[in-house]
């Protein structure tokens, strides 16, 4: 297939356009580089430096390549970035959304991948959380992410877009090529490696009074790999699971302290670490349940475990110390 992948310069965007070109798929990465890495982009990709709100510039990509799918991870995704500046999280995360299915109907693209997240079930009622369980985001990241799904609803009833939505959980881990690289990092992984590196003096934990074993928060962390995978299941096969939405995540938590650890065991050094008071947005536990993906998409993820995960980011960040910039 011919998929036009948004957002292909930045850390999920990067690794499934890889997987995809793997698997015999062409790609065409569409990212404006304000977040996404030039040196991120396959070599194997087109690629055209384009703001999802250039109405004339998608035009000009739809017009000019044969294209059958989309798959949309161009977004913000910062939890707390969000909370502060609810605005910028709807524009980008809505408004452009809504931009590049405009112009997918105005070429006649009916395919799409939507990369939700998590953070539109907000604080769980159940654990593991099943797709059914009720949305109800306790930040503005969160909600930018829900109204885009219930638009593709929409876009599915009255225009015919066969869509998927995948939420992520915890999206980590890196191929052999591409791995997370954000300015500046709020993540836990690279953050944890810039310490253990010597790049920042300690690891601040965000909150040790959550209700959970340890007090730390538990998060359900889930391979980059894995996750594209998902997505190319399921673009192959998309009449089929249209209107779908799919958790991806392993079915299994870890606390912050837990990753700490595994990072201190994979990379044989300890990390510094401080107390901080809980970060705004931040729920005490997001655990996936990710049954519908293993029986009806047949996913399996091959990165189950938290140490093959930090592992394989660990790797990464040796053979980029300084991110895509320092390379
Ligand atoms: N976290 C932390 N210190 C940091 C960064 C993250 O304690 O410097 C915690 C954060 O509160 C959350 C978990 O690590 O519970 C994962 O955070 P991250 O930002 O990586 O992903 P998110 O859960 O926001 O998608």
């Amino acid at each position: 297939m011919n998929i036009l992948v948004t957002g292909g310069a930045g850390y999920i965007g990067s690794v499934c356009a890889e997987v995809l070109i793997d698997r015999g798929h062409n790609v065409i990465v569409l990212d404006d580089l304000s977040e996404g890495h030039r040196e991120a982009v396959d070599p194997r990709a087109a690629f055209c430096q384009v703001n999802l709100h250039d109405e004339v510039a998608l035009d000009t990509i739809f017009r000019g390549n044969p294209i059958d799918a989309v798959m949309h991870f161009a977004a913000l995704c910062l939890v707390e970035e969000s909370v502060k500046k609810p605005g910028l999280y709807y524009r980008a995360n809505v408004a452009a959304g809504i931009n590049l299915l405009d112009a997918m109907l105005r070429h006649g693209v009916k395919r799409f991948i939507f990369s939700s997240t998590a953070a539109t079930y907000g604080e769980p009622e159940t654990t593991p959380i099943p797709e059914e369980h009720p949305t109800r985001p306790i930040n503005p990241y969160g909600a930018s992410k829900l109204l885009f799904e219930r638009i593709l609803e929409e876009f599915k009833v009255n225009s015919g877009v066969d869509y998927v939505t995948m939420r992520y959980f915890n999206a980590a881990g890196a191929s052999q090529k591409y791995g997370e690289d954000h300015h500046p990092e709020t993540h836990i992984l690279p953050i944890l490696f810039e310490v253990a590196l010597g790049q920042r003096p300690a690891f601040q934990i965000f909150g040790t009074d959550y209700p959970t074993a340890d007090g730390t928060c538990l998060r359900d962390y889930v391979h980059v790999v894995d996750i594209a995978e998902a997505h190319a299941i399921a673009v192959e096969r998309i009449p089929r699971f249209s209107g779908r939405v799919f958790n991806l995540g392993n079915s299994r938590g870890y606390s912050v302290r837990e990753v700490i650890e595994s990072v201190e065991r994979i990379a044989s050094r300890k990390i510094s670490v401080n107390i901080s008071p809980r970060r705004p947005g931040d729920p005490a536990s997001l655990v996936a349940s990710s049954a519908r993906a293993r029986h009806e998409l047949g996913w399996m993820p091959k990165y189950s475990s938290l140490d093959s995960i930090v592992a394989s980011a660990w790797a990464w960040k040796q053979r980029f110390p300084k991110g895509y910039r320092g390379s």
